[in-house]
């Protein structure tokens, strides 16, 4: 096995062991791997193990390694920040989109979305802890948010989606996953039809799955550590 199979059980392992502790089903969970600033022989070795869904935030780089694993069925999300010039690349290129914050940019991609290609499937990013420096909807904002873009006929609005502030503290991870859950019950309780929370990467997934994740992403506990340096 290489290693990458290796780490990939191992994380499946966990997901299992977790679902189970919540007393949630087995595969409950989806496992998104983040391929961003990992070559194309790692998404090969990682699809060779039985993965499918592919996590990727830089279009350029997401593009080009579309091209080059254009033989593989992968199920490609886009999980990084959005630009307006980026929409129309990416409501031709992906399947999901976790990261839309905002109506202009759900309405580009609803315009953008092939009408020979399933609805667009996506995922509002709330900002639970209240970091300027992230992305996402404010929770106050984000209930009439979903209401607009839920009425957009090329997308499919599927759940929320969260990047919690990294804290080693397993009660403050759980804290501000149950956030978001929260905030998705108070939604549906309204009368949105929200069935995903994509929240949980490689050092807190054990936790968002505790408090309700459908999906987490995971890259370097995957793939390995990044370098840091932006790709774009
Ligand atoms: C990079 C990234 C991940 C994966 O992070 P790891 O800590 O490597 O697991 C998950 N979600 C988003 C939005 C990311 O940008």
């Amino acid at each position: 096995m290489t290693t990458i199979a290796k780490c990939l059980q191992a994380i499946r392992d966990r997901i299992h062991n977790a679902e189970s502790a919540a007393g949630r089903n087995q595969g409950e969970v989806m496992l998104l791997a983040v391929s961003k600033a990992h070559p194309t022989e790692a998404v090969r070795a990682a699809y060779a193990a039985g993965q499918q869904a592919f996590g990727e935030n830089y279009l350029q780089e997401a593009l080009a390694k579309q091209q080059e694993l254009a033989d593989l069925t992968i199920a490609w999300h886009f999980i990084g920040p959005l630009q307006s010039n980026k929409t129309q690349a990416i409501a031709q290129h992906f399947s999901w989109v976790h990261s839309v914050d905002r109506l202009k940019i759900a309405e580009r991609l609803n315009a953008a979305r092939p009408a020979d290609l399933p609805r667009l499937q996506v995922c509002l990013q709330v900002n639970v802890s209240g970091e300027t420096s992230k992305g996402g909807v404010a929770a106050t904002e984000a209930f009439a948010l979903a209401q607009a873009i839920a009425k957009l006929p090329r997308l499919q609005l599927r759940g929320l989606m969260a990047i919690p502030a990294p804290t080693n503290s397993i009660a403050k991870q759980r804290q501000q996953f149950r956030m978001v859950r929260e905030l998705q019950e108070a939604m549906q309780a309204q009368g949105l039809t929200l069935d995903t929370l994509s929240m949980g990467m490689s050092d807190d997934f054990p936790a968002a799955i505790a408090e309700g994740a459908t999906i987490i992403r995971v890259g370097s506990a995957i793939f390995g550590a990044r370098q840091n340096v932006k790709l774009e």
